[in-house]
């Protein structure tokens, strides 16, 4: 076993943390980052970056701040392999996500009009694999933490870009 010899500082108790919570928690904390990225991702290619995204299903616009703004899925969340997939989730209303399985029929014509017909074959064929396997395939702490580190990273890249959100977060 280690021991953590360092001082005290924010960076090594943040690396102790990422080795200490549990998967679910870990699982939740990579979420909660690459909701962010999505819903800026969106923002970004409608030409409104650090303000506001359009709800992919319901085209009305939300300020990214607030919470009304979530990142939704076309295919369940529950469906871990495809979880994190940046074409399976997109900026959606509370409203819509919440109503009718995040209106799936819409977001799947988003998801066609948006990457084309494959993706969307893609992302539905990893669904009926999961419908049809008992032992549902979970994402590993290091597979996680992989996806973190890229979301931490490409957040970063827009903050630098738009610092105007990088303020208003940190207060
Ligand atoms: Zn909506």
């Amino acid at each position: 076993m280690r021991t953590v010899t360092s001082k005290q500082g924010s960076k090594s108790k943040r690396t102790k943390k990422r080795k200490q919570i549990t998967k679910a928690a870990l699982e939740k904390r990579v979420w909660t980052v690459f909701s962010k990225y999505i819903r800026h991702r969106d923002a970004l290619n409608q030409g409104t970056p650090g303000v506001s995204a359009k709800c992919v299903t319901c085209k009305e616009s939300h300020p990214l701040k607030g919470g009304s703004l979530h990142a939704g899925h076309f295919i369940s969340r529950t469906v871990r392999t495809i979880k994190f997939d940046e074409c399976n989730v997109h900026a959606q209303c509370q409203g819509c996500n919440y109503r009718q399985s995040g209106e799936q029929g819409i977001h799947a014509k988003y998801v066609i009009d948006t990457y084309g017909i494959d993706v969307f074959n893609k992302l539905v064929q990893e669904r009926i694999n999961h419908l049809k396997i008992k032992k549902k395939p979970e994402l590993t702490r290091k597979e996680l933490l992989d996806i973190e580190d890229k979301y931490l990273s490409l957040l970063k890249q827009y903050e630098s870009k738009y610092p105007m959100f990088l303020k208003k977060s940190k207060k």
